[in-house]
């Protein structure tokens, strides 16, 4: 029997995870210039966390989550977001009695969701995501976009696209509620059997149907703007004004609405504008959640995140041609050409691995000029060649490739040799 990968995941080669990890630092890299730290929440909760925050009402409680039973009778699922965990440990941790507010947080880890398999959208995908809770300003809703689209400039992404909304505050949320279904209800019976269950349940979900989104009704439905109270217009304006005084560009879209429950306020979602990305071009969705920490038990706690995966990230540097730094050439490799000499090949490959030397050597006992073929392939910068002679002498021949030379260099003084050519 042949074993595959199940649908919907992928195995990540060796040729593939050089471009992962250079990701992953940026990202890092970036999150430490803005003051985000690290939280590593486990890859399975209580379902419940997510029913009840996510919304039961959303495609990913309805259709995409792995749950399971354990031995033990408990209901739990793979995560299928990473913002319903980490506010959960937040509550838990009672991070919210630390003197240094807001919490400021990030995570980067796999999620799971049981989707069709296409382009950009896997069953196991890795997130990156950031949450800050603790402060409603509306300058840090401009920070978390901002760090968003940091990240896709420092991989060197040109052709993307901000989009934002207000979603409004509860009061707000209610009026647009009541005007949804006027708009919708007299022709609900042409729209899918989701939506009809929606128009009851959450008709704002209405307006993010994948299956009825070209319903003419959908272009003429009631714009959440035109709802906004005094409060939530004027929290909306200064969100823009701080993205303005950051130079960040965006775009008004009155009919974006996210696909959580836990939304309001703010609303965003990066597109990549490049040619050839393909059907899916959202990158990134975030937005702000005040009481989702009460929803789940905690202290009020009004935060706002964002999350985005890896994989569209890189499907977008592939859209645009942008190429991350190329896997790592060795600085050496020994080649041996007698049993002696591959021992003391042994000996040295340790003693340049201690001083931070990535060096490599056969193991396949082959000729000298298989060895040599290899070294090349693999780039080596140095190759070291060990024979009687060089054992007789004690100094080996080490060759810089990039230079053409070659010298005799005691076997003591090859570690600061291969470091520091001259
Ligand atoms: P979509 O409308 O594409 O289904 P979503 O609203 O379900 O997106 P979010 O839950 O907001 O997406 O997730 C944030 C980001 O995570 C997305 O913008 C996208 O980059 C990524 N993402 C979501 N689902 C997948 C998936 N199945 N495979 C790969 N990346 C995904
Ligand atoms: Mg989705």
């Amino acid at each position: 029997m042949m074993f595959k990968v199940p649908r919907g995941t992928k195995d990540l080669l060796p040729g593939e995870t050089g471009n992962w990890q250079a990701v992953e630092s940026l990202i890092r890299e970036t999150c430490r210039v803005y003051r985000y730290e690290e939280i590593r929440t486990p890859v399975f909760e209580q379902t419940e966390l997510f029913t009840r925050s996510v919304g039961d009402t959303t495609d990913i409680v309805q259709k995409e989550m792995y749950t399971f039973q354990d031995r033990g009778g408990r209901s739990l699922t793979l995560r299928p977001e990473g913002t319903a965990p980490v506010v959960r440990a937040f509550v838990e941790h009672k991070l919210f009695g630390q003197p240094d507010q807001p919490v400021k947080l990030y995570y980067m880890g796999p999620m799971f969701r049981y989707e069709r398999q296409q382009a950009g959208r896997y069953r196991q995908f890795v997130q990156f995501g950031v949450e800050a809770i603790g402060s409603d300003s509306p300058a840090i809703d401009a920070e978390v976009i901002s760090l968003a689209m940091d990240v896709y400039r420092r991989a060197g992404l040109e052709n993307l696209k901000l989009v934002i909304n207000s979603l409004g505050d509860k009061e707000t949320r209610n009026a647009h509620r009541e005007a949804l279904i006027r708009h919708f209800e007299p022709s609900i019976g042409e729209f899918c059997s989701d939506c009809q269950k929606r128009l009851e349940k959450n008709p704002l979900r209405i307006l993010d149907c994948k299956v009825d989104r070209d319903h003419p009704l959908m272009k003429t439905a009631p714009a959440l703007t035109d709802y906004l109270n005094e409060s939530s217009a004027q929290y909306f304006a200064e969100v823009k004004e701080a993205l303005d005084m950051l130079g960040i560009p965006y775009e008004v879209d009155p009919n974006l609405v996210r696909g959580l429950d836990y939304y309001n306020h703010t609303a965003f979602e990066i597109m990549s504008t490049a040619d050839g990305f393909g059907a899916i071009t959202t990158l990134c969705g975030g937005g702000r959640y005040n009481g989702l920490s009460e929803e789940i038990g905690g202290p009020e706690a009004p935060g706002i995140g964002f999350a985005m995966s890896i994989e569209r990230l890189l499907m977008a540097l592939d859209a645009e041609g942008v190429k991350l730094g190329d896997s790592e050439k060795p600085d050496a490799f020994i080649v041996a050409l007698d049993e002696p000499s591959r021992l003391e090949a042994v000996r040295l490959l340790g003693e340049l691995r201690s001083a931070g030397i990535a060096a490599d050597m056969d193991y396949l006992g082959r000729k000298m000029k298989a060895q040599m073929k290899a070294a090349d392939r693999i780039g080596a910068k140095f190759v070291i060649m060990i024979g009687e002679n060089e054992l007789e002498q004690g100094a080996a021949t080490v060759k810089n490739m990039e230079a053409g030379t070659q010298e005799a260099v005691p076997f003591r003084e090859i570690a600061a040799a291969v470091k520091q050519p001259s």
